[in-house]
């Protein structure tokens, strides 16, 4: 798992260089946390509801993956609404 990988290195990364730019550190953090959240959306499209087991210990992974299974939720929620495909190509008030 790159992504749980990745986030160790950073992490254990600002330990060891605790003088390194704050900057890049977050900017790498983030980063890893879209991964988790696309992650999220990719599996929910596979049928996997259950977070990576990896992801234990990196509570923040988790909850961005669940932000991506719920992303996927929705999206799926507005495929199936027909008032989101009423030809003017524009989301009904609820999904708007
Ligand atoms: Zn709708």
């Amino acid at each position: 798992m790159d992504i749980r990988v990745n986030m160790a290195l950073v992490r254990v990364h600002a330990v060891i260089h605790p003088d390194a730019n704050p900057d890049v550190s977050n900017e790498r953090v983030v980063d890893l946390l879209w991964e988790a959240k696309s992650l999220g959306l990719s599996d929910a499209d596979a049928g996997h509801s259950q977070p990576p087991p990896m992801f234990v210990g990196e509570a923040e992974l988790t909850h961005w993956w669940e932000d991506g299974q719920g992303l996927a939720a929705s999206l799926e929620e507005m495929r199936l609404c027909s008032s989101c495909h009423d030809g003017t190509g524009h989301p009904c008030p609820i999904h708007g």
